[in-house]
Order: C-alpha cells, then structure tokens, then sequence
C-alpha cells in the first residue's frame, strides 16, 4: 500500500492572502471585499505575514527553499470560485523536496505551497448557499510522496506534522483539511477532504478494505475521485479524477515574483527529535518525553532547562505536576526553586505550587513536606488504627479513610498518599 497526503492548514494570520479582510470573520459574507470575491478590475496584494508563516514551515519540513517564488492561476469553473481561477502554485511553490523524520523512516515533502481558500459552499435541500469569509484565507499545502505505507505511519506522520507546525506557529486548533491518495494496485485513488485524524483513519481503513476486496475478486480498481462520508464510515465516488495536467494553469499577471530571503527564515524546533537527543543523552523514556513537549513549548523550555541544574527524574516529575496544575507558566527561577524542594525530598502540595507559580515564597511549612514526614504519619495511623486496617481488604471506605486524615495534615497529592498507604498495608498483609 502506498499513501500520498495532501494536507491543507490555515495560516496564522490577521488578514487574507491577497485583500485586507479579517480572516476571522464571523457573520456571513460580512469580512469581504472585491478582491476576495472576485469582481473584474481587483488586483491581489501579497500578505508578507502569510508568505513568511508558510516559510517558516517550508524550512521546518526540512523543503529547498528557492530564491523567488510565484503564483499562478489554476483555473477550473465552480461555484465557491467566481472568478473561475485559484491563485495557487506549483513549481515556484514556497519549498520543495523536503521531508519529516519519523524516527525510523522519512516522509519525503514534494510540496509546500500558498493558495487561497475558495468560499464555503453551504448545502440546503433545493439550494446552496456561498460564504466568502473564506474565500482567500491564506493555506498551506503540504503534499508527501506517497511514503506512507501502514496505517502506523499515517498516525504517526500526522500527529508529527501538527508538532511541527505547533513549534512553526501555525495554529493546529484549526481542522487540517486532508486529501488521501491510496494505491493498493497501479490507480490512484483520491479520498477529498477527510477532517480530524480518526476520519482520516476511517477512510484510510474503508478504501483500504474496498480496494483490497476488488483486487482479490479480481477486478479493476478505477483511478477516480471518491469523498468521505462520517457518518456511514464509507467513502463514494464523487467525480473524475483531474491530475494537475489537466487543469489549466497559466501565471498570475497580476502578482509578481517574491524574494524568499531564504536566509533569514527562523528555524523552528522539531520537538520529537529533542525529545529523541535528551532522551538518550539523560536516560529519560522517550515515549514520556514526546508526551510532555510534542504540543507545548513551554514544557520542553523548561525540561531543557531543568536538567541543567538537577536530577532527569526530578525535572520530568516537576513537569508531570506542574501539568496536572495546568501550571506550566512558571518562571525559570520558580521551576529552580521547585526543582530543589523535590531534589531535597519534599513533596508539594496544591498551595505551594500556587506560590511558585505566582513567583511568592511557598509559605507556611506544611506546603512543603518531607516523604518521610507523610511516611510517619501513615505509620501513626496504621498502628493506631488496627480496626481500620483489618477492614481495608473489604472495606475500601476503610482505605480512603485513612488516606483522609493524612490528607487532613499534609494537603499533597491523594494519589501519593494512596500509593504510599498500599505499600505499608502490603506489609501489613
Ligand atoms: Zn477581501
């Protein structure tokens, strides 16, 4: 099997590609101008902050990056394309012959361009509606070579892609518009607009199955276009399949060629492969490592940082709890202040990782406790308390009870103190 991707993100910007309009319109037809409608005599005008954002991606793909780079005219007739042609790119495109590192095998990039988005077509039982909100907002077209040979690699390549457009800038909450080419035999199959990783597994698994049941019944599988449906789990044919060559394309007179001052486009930090470099340099788990930072900067900044001033299993537990405090917002010196509370043992509760957050003293001392301190205590109650512990086995309110007035003392982590009570009643069995 053989999977090509063409995937499509919005860009981060205030503006469309080629007109001043918001890109954040929210009534219908209300962000538009002559330009992103179409009208006849509009000039485009290039949004810089949409070619450096695209950029910036191309060079995070790892993509050549031309000196210049220029639009053309893709010029087919619909209906969410009044003026009959799409202002896209193809040779000229923004970066080419790229690639994204799975680790243990590449996705090559044949592609990374700019285009505008047509309008939305809004389908009603005896009509359609348009909205040209989104009619030239600014997209990147991503476009692998069909690289992508198990359902694996189709995770694993998307949730790699959204990471590095994370750490590039690009807003990853917006939906990632993807084109599925599949080929089980010699056609090529297109699934049209799949949304959201689990339809683009779906799909991935209906055409799969679809095309494996015509090859082994003997039948031809025809190159055409199909377009997913959520909610049968299918996909349909929905009409022939163009190739780029039977498009019409034909330079945009209107644009000219831009500089891409390749030189000083920022890089952007691939976060799987720190994640890969700290994991083998400090002995920390891989699979951890990639949970913590793949989608939050933050975490990574302040791992890199930690582990420069103090043990790797303190630092990925500071950021554990730090998460479960949705607290990653802390200042250096507040992360090197935590970072040696743990170091020296003591276990912090809800109030004092409040104060390092907020860069206060962590206060009063019962913030901030020893594991011996908890351990005493838990030792206190269980040799007092022997009704309690003969009923824990059938009794778990007799557990919980007591993981209660230790907690009445000590407000750290129930789930510490949970684990803590287990392991002395496992002595005690
Ligand atoms: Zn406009």
């Amino acid at each position: 099997m053989r999977i090509g991707l063409e995937v499509h993100v919005a860009l981060p910007t205030k503006t469309k590609l080629f007109c001043g309009c918001s890109t954040e319109g929210d009534e219908p037809n209300t962000a538009i101008c002559p330009t992103c409608l179409g009208f006849p005599g509009s000039k485009p005008m290039l949004n810089e902050d949409a070619l450096s954002a695209s950029l910036r991606v191309a060079k995070a793909l790892h993509c050549q990056i031309n000196e210049i780079t220029y639009f053309l005219r893709k010029v087919y007739f619909y209906p969410d394309l009044p003026k009959s042609y799409q202002i896209t790119q193809l040779e000229g495109a923004v970066g080419h012959d790229g690639y994204v590192d799975l680790g243990r095998k590449r996705i090559r990039i044949r592609r990374v361009q700019l285009e505008e988005d047509p309008a939305k077509i809004i389908r009603e039982e005896e009509y359609s509606l348009l909205d040209f909100n989104r009619s030239g907002i600014p997209l990147d077209e991503i476009v692998t070579e069909p690289d992508i040979e198990t359902e694996d690699d189709l995770r694993e390549f998307v949730s790699e892609l959204r990471s590095i457009l994370y750490y590039a800038g690009v807003d990853i909450d917006k939906e990632m518009k993807v084109d599925l080419n599949i080929s089980l035999g010699n056609e090529r199959v297109e699934v049209k607009n799949v949304t959201g990783i689990k339809n683009l597994i779906d799909a991935e698994r209906f055409e799969v199955k679809r095309q494996s049941n015509l090859i082994a019944s003997g039948q031809m599988i025809a190159k055409e276009t199909r377009s997913y449906n959520s909610e049968m789990l299918s996909t349909v044919s929905s009409r022939e399949k163009e190739s780029d060559e039977e498009y019409g394309f034909i330079y945009e007179p209107d644009l000219s060629a831009y500089p891409t001052l390749k030189d000083s486009i920022p890089d952007t930090v691939i976060a799987s492969s720190a994640a890969r470099q700290l994991s083998s340099k400090y002995g920390i788990n891989e699979v951890t490592l990639k949970e913590l930072v793949m989608f939050d900067r933050n975490a990574l900044r302040l791992i890199q940082h930690g582990l420069r001033c103090s043990k790797a299993g303190t630092v990925i537990n500071a950021i554990e709890l730090l998460k479960r405090h949705n607290g990653i917002m802390i200042s250096d010196k507040g992360f090197e202040k935590m970072l040696s509370y743990m170091d020296n043992g003591m276990l912090l509760n809800e109030d004092a990782i409040k104060a390092l957050l907020e860069d206060r003293d962590i206060g009063a001392e019962k913030n901030a406790v020893s594991a011996e301190e908890i351990d005493n205590a838990i030792r206190d109650i269980v040799s007092s308390r022997q009704d309690l512990v003969n009923e824990y086995k059938s009794n778990s309110k007799a557990f919980n009870f007591i993981v209660g007035m230790v907690l009445k003392k000590y407000k750290v982590s129930p789930k510490y103190i949970s684990e803590r009570l287990a392991e002395f009643l496992k002595d005690k069995a």
